[in-house]
């Protein structure tokens, strides 16, 4: 809002601050769902596939993959299916050179139509249904209760994709995609889960302790994959179980600028096993998306300007939320630890024994310079990078900035919570000596859909937001470092078309 860069800033003008309390959010539900995303079992239950389209041979592995006993119907079957049983499943496949009829398809759990006419087709849907089989039609989607979608498989792990049809080759890259992120040994651990089930529920009868082993457990098979467990390792996580603190912990952790693809995997981690969520209103709603479902989320709300929690609410209700057990996951935009107060947030849980760990994140000026693809230090133009705040406790220009140290003209400077202050930031760091040409820029909403940059010489940076009117978070850069990309951009400019260029 242009308002929010006034020509002057005198700390007689600031508005006063209203406290709010923290707010407890609810996760906005579910998005519409194109298809629900179910898993058939079909272990020792009956399947009917009648027909010998081009597809039918390949649903025939999969009905007894999945350990259906199958009977195909078909009078002309092709060579593939005639090779499907003694291929891969063992007896489980029978062949029926004939016409189907609707007594074949008594105690049918699941049914496939493979043939290439349409009302063949429908009447066996309509015999199958009848019998109370689940029905699939091979490439008539308008007949089927349920698709097939592909797969990957580390059973008793299962992925399945679907893409409702509408771009099967998308599909297909997505399951390459998982294929490759998946260690093909967690087949070995799902499958341990499965074997040391029932021994774990009965030493742990508090759901927490068995959430607890479990997690132990998963972190185990990530950090081996490839290595099968065996007794020593569940005996092992048992142990440590049994001698891990009851209580609850903090966690301070980096949201990073916006993108959630720049969380951490520890971050990603973190969210994933937080019982409650305690987050600024900096954070991107989408990395919330990343909280494990049952978490409590909770705007804590601080604004560099607007409504705010106080500082000492928020360390009370972080502590008391540990002190209850839980795992309360203090979420930031950025890094924790620049210009975020973490300070205050990791000497409260220290004065109260609550274990508090703290997870990085990609700051707002490393996400920035990374959109515009800048080097903030590049050896022909910076020697020193210095990060400094705009605002002082009272949201005025801090009085203590080090104005040498901004005029100069070797470093590159970003400022952060730059809004209200940066007319006069500039004036005076111009007033101090640094030339009023020095290239510099606004980068509002970095890494977000809506990133915006205005440059401008130092001298005229403040005019130039002001008329763009542009909202959101930004931060300023300030240095002959970014007239090197003004240059690394006109070369683009003259190398790409516009619109390969856009959101630059
Ligand atoms: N801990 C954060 C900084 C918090 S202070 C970090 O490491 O980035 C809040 C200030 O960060 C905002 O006023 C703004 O200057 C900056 N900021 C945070 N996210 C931003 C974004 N996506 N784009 C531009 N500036 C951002």
């Amino acid at each position: 809002m242009a308002s929010d860069f006034p020509r002057l800033v005198s700390k007689a003008h600031l508005p006063m601050r209203t406290p709010r309390a923290p707010r407890e959010t609810r996760s906005p539900g579910l998005e519409p769902l194109a298809v629900l995303p179910v898993f058939v079992t079909l272990d020792g239950k009956r399947a009917v596939l009648a027909g010998a389209n081009g597809g039918a041979a390949w649903k025939v592995k999969l009905l007894a993959a999945a350990g259906a006993h199958v009977d195909v119907f078909a009078t002309e079957p092709t060579e593939e299916m005639r090779g499907t049983p003694a291929e891969a499943v063992a007896g489980r496949v029978v062949l029926h050179e004939r016409d189907w009829s609707p007594a074949d398809l008594e105690g049918a759990a699941f049914a496939i139509a493979a043939f290439e006419d349409e009302g063949e087709c429908a009447c066996f849907v309509g015999a199958a249904r009848a019998a109370g089989a689940i029905v699939n039609a091979i490439d008539r989607p308008h007949l089927c209760d349920v698709s097939f979608g592909a797969i990957v498989n580390r059973s008793p792990l299962v992925v399945g994709i679907s893409t409702e049809g509408a771009a099967p080759v998308f599909g297909q890259t997505v399951r390459a995609r998982i294929e490759a992120m998946l260690p093909s040994g967690f087949k070995a651990w799902v499958a341990a889960a499965r074997d040391w089930r029932a021994e774990v529920s009965a030493r742990y009868h508090a759901f927490a302790e068995r959430r607890a082993f479990w997690e132990r457990f998963t972190d185990r098979a990530f950090a081996e994959p490839e290595r099968a467990p065996v007794r020593a390792d569940l005996d092992a996580l048992i142990a440590a179980s049994d001698t891990a603190p009851a209580g609850g912990n903090v966690a301070l952790v980096g949201a990073g600028p916006g993108d959630a693809e720049l969380l951490t995997l520890k971050a990603l981690r973190a969210l994933r096993s937080a019982d409650v969520i305690l987050y600024d209103d900096l954070v991107a709603p989408e990395i919330l998306d990343y909280a494990r479902r049952e978490a409590r989320t909770m705007l804590v709300g601080k604004t560099g300007h607007g409504p705010s929690c106080r500082q000492d609410d928020i360390n009370a209700l972080m502590v008391s939320l540990a002190r209850s057990g839980k795992r309360v996951v203090r979420l930031k935009s950025g890094d924790p630890l620049v210009f975020g107060r973490a300070g205050e947030e990791i000497d409260a849980c220290r004065d109260a024994g609550i274990p508090v760990t703290v997870v990085p994140g990609v700051t707002a000026a490393q996400g920035a310079a990374a959109a515009l693809g800048v080097s903030l230090t590049h050896r022909d133009a910076a020697r020193r990078l210095q990060y400094v705040t705009g605002h002082d406790r009272r949201g005025a220009l801090p009085d203590d900035l080090n104005w040498a140290a901004l005029a100069d003209p070797t470093v590159t400077t970003v400022v952060y919570m730059p809004k209200r202050t940066l007319r006069a930031l500039l004036a005076r760091a111009v007033a101090e000596g640094l030339p009023a040409a020095t290239p510099a820029l606004v980068v509002f909403n970095a890494t977000r859909p809506d990133q915006a940059v205005v440059r401008a010489e130092a001298g005229d940076l403040a005019n130039r937001v002001e008329a763009a009117g542009l909202e959101g978070p930004a931060i300023v850069m300030v240095g002959n470092a970014l007239g090197r990309e003004a240059q690394a951009e006109a070369i683009l400019a003259e190398a790409l078309p516009a619109a390969g260029r856009a959101g630059l």
